[in-house]
């Protein structure tokens, strides 16, 4: 919870903090070099000056220099102080060792800085070689860095302290402002783009709408579903009761038992299918299921349902045929033989006496693609029709339906399978004169097979 406010809230803080410890460093560097730079200035320009005089001859100048920053001293070739602006002459050991005196008798001139971390003060030295020999050298105490440093630290943890209180202040403020309109939206849900918002939102917003719709649309097409499905069931469900009531109570006669129970056998049976389809949409619903595909030989399956069709196609006087070639598809065999299945029952049952129904199988000549084929001579679909026989349920007369033993879901099951093959469907139909539902299977050499039997 709060996680948001909290992390703008310590960025905001961290990027403060650290915008400031920064600055400060860099004028903290910039200004001591300036400091020093200053200083050494200072004392090379009273160097020059007091060199000049004691060359002129004014030793006794060197004490006008007796300021209270500016210690001079004057040092013979050996190394003992000849003279010391504050006079404290007998304390000083030899100077030969130190540095700047060292580098003033070898080049001429020398400095050194002394620092001192407890006492918080720096000593600077500048030392000159004079022509007789002698050394000026020119000290100075100054400030240390460390203890400008410490002069800054209040003023460095009363901004920190600002820089807190004004990241909280603002990241309470952003934050505000960045989720006001998400929960507007979340109280809108049904009008998400009614909602005020900033740009960076109009992606989710559009998003939501998209996945709303296709939310309702859902939730419709599963209501009509289930309205179906218990209507379907209620028909035969009813003229079973009816008859079961009608045997319990005594109002058949004992010779009209056989007739009433193949009634109920009957129904019961388009219970049994209707199921059967039911379950199988919803097995082929299932998301995400891989299906099991491998190379198999489409004839050959379509050759095996029309044997099995035989039966079916004597009962209603048609004839049935089948054309082409083996061809091979990536698919799974149960799935397809439900597919022809269907096809042909649709032709069969759908067809006029003396009709024909044609099965072909074969390879597009051009793309290798399989092609199937189901013709037949029936009644045909109108062009209207066309466009709604493969939703569930979807008749275009039900009465002819229901009593070949039709459920409305035949097609709805073919497109399905048709999907998960990765194939196209396309119908041909004209009122009257036949139907003629083509399926083109893609070839299987292309993505599925090793690159060497492609050639
Ligand atoms: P059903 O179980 O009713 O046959 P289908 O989903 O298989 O359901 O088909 C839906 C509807 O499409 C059928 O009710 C029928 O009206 C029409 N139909 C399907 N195939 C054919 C065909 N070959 N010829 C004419 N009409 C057909």
């Amino acid at each position: 919870m709060n996680s948001m406010k909290k992390r703008i809230n310590l960025s905001l803080i961290g990027i403060g903090v650290a915008t400031m410890l920064v600055t400060a460093l860099i004028c903290l560097i910039t200004l001591s070099s300036m400091y020093v730079d200053h200083v050494r200035q200072d004392m090379e320009i009273t160097a020059d000056m007091l060199c000049s005089a004691y060359e002129r001859g004014d030793t006794a100048d060197l004490s006008i220099f007796n300021t209270s920053r500016m210690r001079v001293t004057l040092i013979s070739p050996d190394g003992t102080a000849l003279f010391e602006t504050d006079g404290n002459m007998e304390v000083m050991d030899n100077h030969l060792e130190r540095p700047e005196i060292k580098a003033a008798l070898e080049e001429g001139k020398g400095k050194a800085r002394r620092i001192s971390i407890t006492m918080d003060i720096d000593m600077y030295y500048y030392a000159k070689l004079l022509e007789d020999g002698n050394i000026v050298r020119v000290s100075m105490q100054a400030e240390s860095i460390f203890s400008i440093y410490r002069g800054m630290l209040m003023w460095m943890i009363l901004v920190g302290g600002i820089i807190v209180i004004g990241s909280i202040v603002t990241s309470m403020i952003l934050t505000r402002k960045l989720v006001d309109p998400v929960q507007r939206m979340a109280q809108k849900l049904d009008h998400v783009n009614e909602v005020d918002m900033y740009e960076e939102l109009v992606p989710l917003a559009d998003a939501l709408t998209v996945y709303q719709k296709r939310t309702h649309e859902l939730e419709k097409v599963r209501q009509e579903f289930t309205a179906n499905v218990s209507h379907e069931l209620k028909t035969p469900l009813t003229t079973i009761s009816g008859y079961a009531e009608m045997i319990e109570n005594g109002m058949v006669k004992a010779g009209d038992i056989p007739n009433c129970a193949g009634k109920i056998h009957k129904e019961a049976g388009r219970m049994l299918t209707l199921i059967g389809d039911i379950l199988e949409l919803s097995r082929l619903d299932e998301p995400g299921m891989q299906k099991d595909l491998q190379q198999v030989d489409l004839y050959q399956i379509a050759k095996q349902c029309l044997e099995m069709a035989e039966l079916s196609a004597q009962k209603h006087q048609v004839q049935l045929f089948m054309e082409g070639t083996p061809s091979m598809v990536m698919g799974e065999k149960g799935m397809l033989e439900e597919l022809v299945a269907n096809l042909c029952d649709n032709a069969i049952r759908y067809n006029r006496p003396s009709g024909r129904v044609t099965i072909t199988v074969k390879k597009d000549g051009i793309t290798f693609n399989t092609i199937l084929k189901v013709e037949d001579t029936g009644i045909g679909i109108s062009e209207e029709d066309q466009r709604r026989i493969f939703e569930r349920f979807y008749r275009v007369d039900k009465g002819r339906s229901r009593e070949t033993g039709g459920t409305g879901l035949g097609l709805a099951i073919v497109k399905h399978i048709v999907q998960q093959h990765g194939a196209k469907i396309q119908i041909k139909s004209a009122l009257d004169q036949g139907t003629c539902i083509k399926i083109t299977f893609p070839q299987p050499d292309t993505d599925s097979k090793s690159p060497e039997s492609e050639s």
